[in-house]
C-alpha cells in the first residue's frame, strides 16, 4: 500500500474548516504546536492556539522560519501573509486532535492506550523494551500525554508500525472523550489512581469513571481491583479482563516480593501454577510499574517463561536531558536514553540555546522506528542540524554512516561506539557545547561518562522546565505589553549562570539583573546578549560595565556623578537605571535629592534613562499594604516630577515576586520576578502554582552501629543512649548545609523515610539517625526537594528559603535537566 499523503486541500476538507489556500497541493508531513520545534518549514502545519501565550503571535515567528501552512480562530491574519495557506477554524485544538484522529483511523494496528495517576510514561517506556523485539512501535515521544501531546503522538504511526503505545493524561472532566477518539485503544492499561490531583473531579469515584472513558471500545483491559475498587466489574471495560493485585486474588496474584540490594524477586500465582520473575530495581514505584508491565506480557499470551526473562533485562527510563561540566571546558548535555526524531528536535534546541561556547556538536547515532524511509530520514536530519546550528556532527553507526555525504557541515562517521571509544582522542574536544544522543543499543552512556567530569557525590539538580514553568505561571498574570526582569543575582539564588540565563534569553525576557558587575561579565561571556542591569556598580568596575554593555543602578548623587565623570566626553546616551528609595532605605535617591538628580541628568547627554524604580519592602504582607501603597504613591510622583523635566519616558517598575501576586494595578512598565522563578512566592499559600526547581542530593558514605551510651560527632553532643545506627552524608557547613541543622533540628530523606541529623554538622559531613531504617553505602540522600522542601529546611533553622537556596556553595556542582 502507498504511504498515506495530505496535501493542505485535503486536510482543510477533513477539518470542514473555511479555506484560503493559494497552494492547494501543498503536501503536509508535520503538525507543529510551537515554532520553535521546527523540523522541516514546507511540510509543516502549524496550529496557532490562542490560549496559550499569543499562539497567533508565532504565527509571524513560523512565517520567517519558512512555514506557510496554517491552522487558526482569527481571520484577521489571513490578508496578512499572502502566498500563506491559511484554515479558519471554530477551535484550534478541536481540529488538530480531529485531524489527528482521522490519521488513527486510516491505520489498522493493534494500539495500547495508558492511562492513571502516575506511572504511565515508564510502563509505556518498559513495554516498548518488551516488546520491540516483536513488533514495529510507535509511541508517545516522551511524556507527550495532553490534549495536545496525544495528538502529536498519533500522528506519527506510519505503514510501517504494526503495534502502537499511547499514553493519556488528563486532569479535568470532559477531556478524555476526545483523546479516546485520538488514540483509540484496542488494549487498555490502567496504572493506578492516585489521591493527588483530584482538584478537576468531583470524588475518587468520578476521577476514575473520566479516566476509563479511554477504554470505551478495548477489546483487553489490565487494571488492579484495588484501584476501580469504587465501581462495580460490571462497569469496567473490556470485552476481556486482566487484573492484577497484591491484595487479593487476581488474575496476577503477586504474593511474595523480596527486594535485594539491587533488584526484586517477585512471585505470584498465575493460572494456578506459581510463577516468578526478577526485577533489576528496588524502589516501590518500580515495583508496581514492573507489575502492570508483568500482568500486560502474561495478557497478551506471552509465556511466563519468557516474560520472566524479558523483565530480567529491564533498564532505567530517564527521560531528561542533563547539563553537566565536561572535559576540557566542554558543556555535555547528556540524552543517551532515547533516539527519535522528535526527541532530537527538542534536544537540538537546547543545545541550540545554550551560548556558553563558540562550538555546538552532535554525537549521534541511527535512529529507528521513525516510520520514515532511510534516505529521507537523514536528509530531514541534515536539514535540521543545519537549522539548529549544529557545527559538527559525529554520526555512530552503519545507518547515518551511509549517508554521510547528505551532511554539510564538518562531520566524521563511525560504525559503532567501539570504533569511536578506540579514535575520539583524535578529535580534541575543546571548549564545546556536546548533544550526546543515541538510540539505547549503542549504549551511549559509556561516552558520557568519557566526557564528563566524574561528580562529587553532592549535587544540586536544577529542573530548567518548571523554572520556565514558573516564568510562564507569572507572565500569564501579566497585562499585554508589560516586560519581565529576571533577577538572577546571587547566581541565579543560588541555582546557575550562564545555564539559567540561557534559558531565559530563550524565554524572551526583557532584562537580567545581576548584583556585581562580575556577575554581569560571566554572563557576557556566556554568551548572554539581553540587557542586564547591575545593582551594585563600584567605581572600579566602571569599565567594565562599559566594556561588557552592562547598565549600572545609579542610587545616589556620589556613584551618578562619579559615572558621569567617568564616561568620556564623546560618549553619549549610555543606558542606567535610576533607583529611587521610598522606603526600603537601603538605597535609592531619597525625596530630597531629587532636585539634584534632575539637574544632573539634564546636564549630561551622556546617560540614556532607561529605568526608574523603586523596591517594595512587604509586597507579600497585607499588614503592610498602607506601607506598600504609600511607596507606590511616592514612586509614581518621583516618577513623575522626573519624567516632565526629561521630556521622555523610561521604563517605570516596582513589583518583585509577591508583588506581581498581590499588586496586579502596580504592574507598570516592567516587573522585576526573583524568587518566584526558583519556586517560591510568600504570597502564594503553599506555593500553589508553582514548582520546586532544585533538589540538593548526596550520598551515604558509611553505616555504623552505636553501643548503647556512646555519643557520635565533636564534642560528644549526639547522644545514643539506647544505642542505634548512623549514617554518615556527605555534606556539611561548607557545601552550606548550615550547623544548625546539628543534633536533630534538620531531616533528611532516605529511601522515602525522614531521618533526623544526629551529632553537630561537620565541615564537608554530617550524620543521619537511621536506627531501625535498611541503609546502604551509596544510598541516595535528599536534602530538600518538592516533598521535604526548602521551606520546611527554613523553618527549621528560622530563616526564609532565600538564604537557604543562595548558601549551597559553589563547590556542589549544579546538573540541569530539561524534558
Ligand atoms: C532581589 C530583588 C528583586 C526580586 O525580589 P524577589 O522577592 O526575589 O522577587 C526585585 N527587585 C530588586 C531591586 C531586588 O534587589
Amino acid at each position: 500500500m502507498s504511504e498515506l499523503q495530505y496535501s493542505i486541500k485535503y486536510i482543510a476538507q477533513i477539518l470542514k474548516g473555511k479555506a484560503f489556500l493559494p497552494n492547494p497541493n501543498v503536501c503536509i508531513e508535520n503538525l507543529l504546536t510551537d515554532s520553535r520545534t521546527l523540523v522541516s518549514p514546507a511540510k509543516s502545519l502549524f496550529f496557532a492556539f490562542s490560549a496559550k501565550r499569543n499562539g497567533h503571535e508565532f504565527i509571524s515567528h513560523a512565517y520567517q522560519n519558512g512555514v506557510r501552512n496554517f491552522v487558526i480562530s482569527d481571520e484577521n491574519y489571513v490578508e496578512k501573509y499572502e502566498e500563506a495557506n491559511f484554515i479558519v477554524v471554530d477551535d484550534v485544538l478541536k481540529a488538530l486532535q480531529n485531524i489527528a484522529s482521522f490519521h488513527r483511523a486510516q491505520f489498522n494496528l493493534q494500539v495500547v492506550g495508558i492511562t492513571g495517576s502516575n506511572g504511565k510514561t515508564i510502563v509505556k517506556e518498559w513495554l516498548y523494551q518488551l516488546l520491540t523485539a516483536d513488533f514495529n512501535i510507535v509511541r508517545s515521544p516522551k511524556s507527550f500525554n495532553s490534549q495536545i501531546g496525544v495528538p502529536l503522538s498519533v500522528w506519527q504511526i506510519a505503514e510501517v508500525h504494526s503495534l502502537g503505545i499511547f499514553e493519556a493524561g488528563i486532569s479535568t472532566s470532559g477531556e478524555m472523550q476526545a483523546l479516546a477518539a485520538v488514540i483509540h485503544p484496542t488494549i487498555g492499561i490502567l496504572t493506578n489512581i492516585g489521591e493527588a490531583h483530584a482538584a478537576g473531579f468531583e470524588s475518587k469515584r468520578h476521577k476514575l469513571k473520566e479516566k476509563l472513558k479511554l477504554f470505551e471500545e478495548v477489546e483487553l483491559f489490565i487494571y488492579a481491583p484495588e484501584y476501580t475498587s469504587t465501581l462495580e466489574i460490571s462497569e469496567l471495560p473490556g470485552k476481556k479482563k486482566f487484573s492484577w493485585s497484591t491484595k487479593e486474588p487476581a488474575d496476577l496474584h503477586i504474593q511474595h516480593i523480596e527486594t535485594k540490594k539491587e533488584e526484586s524477586y517477585i512471585e505470584a500465582s498465575y493460572q494456578g501454577a506459581q510463577i516468578s520473575c526478577t526485577i533489576p530495581f528496588t524502589d516501590k514505584a518500580a515495583l508496581e510499574n514492573a507489575i502492570i508491565c508483568w500482568a500486560t506480557l502474561l495478557a497478551l499470551d506471552y509465556s511466563p517463561a519468557e516474560a520472566s526473562i524479558r523483565l530480567d533485562r529491564l533498564t532505567g527510563v530517564n527521560m531528561r536531558l542533563a547539563l553537566i561540566n565536561g572535559i576540557e571546558n566542554c558543556s555535555i548535555i547528556d540524552d543517551s536514553y532515547s533516539a527519535d526524531i522528535s526527541s532530537l528536535a527538542i534536544a537540538l534546541d537546547f543545545l541550540n540555546l545554550q551560548n556558553q561556547h563558540p562550538k555546538r556538536t552532535l554525537i549521534l547515532s541511527d535512529l529507528y522506528e521513525t516510520g520514515k524511509r532511510t534516505k529521507d530520514l537523514y536528509t530531514e536530519i541534515a536539514a535540521l542540524l543545519q537549522q539548529k546550528k549544529v557545527d559538527h556532527l559525529i554520526g555512530i553507526g552503519p545507518d547515518i554512516s551511509a549517508f554521510a555525504n547528505l551532511f554539510k557541515l564538518e562531520a566524521s562517521f563511525y560504525q559503532n561506539t567501539q570504533e569511536f571509544i578506540r579514535n575520539w582522542q583524535a578529535l580534541h574536544f575543546n571548549n564545546e557545547t556536546i548533544l550526546i544522543k543515541g538510540a539505547r543499543k549503542f549504549e551511549f552512556e559509556r561516552i558520557s561518562k568519557l566526557l564528563t567530569l566524574k561528580i562529587h557525590d553532592t549535587v544540586l539538580e536544577i529542573n530548567l522546565n518548571a523554572l520556565a514553568e514558573n516564568l510562564q505561571f507569572y507572565r500569564s498574570k501579566l497585562k499585554p505589553g508589560v516586560k519581565t526582569m529576571a533577577m538572577v543575582k546571587a547566581f541565579s539564588y543560588g541555582s546557575g549562570s550562564f545555564e539559567i540565563a540561557n534559558l531565559l534569553q530563550y524565554q524572551k525576557v526583557d532584562y537580567l539583573a545581576v548584583a556585581y558587575a562580575d556577575e554581569g561579565i560571566a554572563l557576557r561571556r556566556g554568551g548572554i546578549s539581553l540587557p542586564i542591569m547591575v545593582m551594585s556598580p563600584e567605581p572600579s568596575a566602571f569599565e567594565a560595565l562599559v566594556k561588557y554593555r552592562l547598565e549600572p543602578e545609579l542610587y545616589d548623587v556620589n556613584i551618578l556623578k562619579s559615572f558621569i565623570n567617568f564616561l568620556p566626553d564623546e560618549k553619549a546616551g549610555f543606558k542606567v537605571h535610576i533607583k529611587l528609595d521610598t522606603g526600603m532605605h537601603r538605597l535609592g535617591f531619597g525625596k530630597e535629592e531629587l532636585p539634584e538628580l534632575i539637574n544632573l541628568l539634564l546636564g549630561t547627554e551622556k546617560l540614556k534613562i532607561e529605568s526608574i524604580f523603586t523596591h517594595l519592602v512587604a509586597s507579600d504582607q497585607a499588614k503592610h499594604d498602607d506601607y506598600t501603597m504609600s511607596q507606590i504613591l511616592a514612586f509614581s510622583t518621583a516618577y513623575q516630577e522626573i519624567t516632565t523635566r526629561l521630556k521622555y519616558f523610561p521604563l517605570k517598575h516596582v513589583l518583585n515576586t509577591s508583588g506581581i501576586t498581590r499588586w496586579q494595578d502596580a504592574q507598570m512598565d516592567m516587573v522585576r520576578i526573583g524568587i518566584g522563578l526558583y519556586g517560591f512566592d510568600n504570597a502564594l499559600p503553599a506555593n500553589k502554582g508553582l514548582q520546586a526547581v532544585a533538589v540538593l542530593k548526596t550520598t551515604v558514605t558509611q553505616v555504623k552501629n552505636i553501643n548503647a551510651g556512646e555519643t557520635v560527632g565533636y564534642g560528644r553532643l549526639g547522644n545514643m543512649p539506647k544505642g542505634g545506627s548512623i549514617a554518615t552524608v556527605k555534606i556539611g557547613y561548607a557545601d552550606g548545609y548550615s550547623r544548625k541543622f546539628g543534633n536533630g533540628v534538620g531531616k533528611m530523606l532516605i529511601n522515602g523515610q525522614l531521618v533526623p541529623t544526629i551529632g553537630s554538622i561537620c565541615m564537608d559531613m554530617c550524620m543521619l539517625d537511621v536506627t531501625g531504617i535498611k541503609v546502604n553505602i551509596g544510598d541516595e540522600v535528599v536534602v530538600f526537594n518538592h516533598q521535604h522542601t526548602i521551606v520546611d529546611l527554613a523553618e527549621q533553622i528560622d530563616t526564609i528559603p532565600y538564604e537557604i537556596l543562595t548558601n549551597v556553595s559553589q563547590r556542589v556542582k549544579r546538573v540541569y535537566f530539561f524534558e
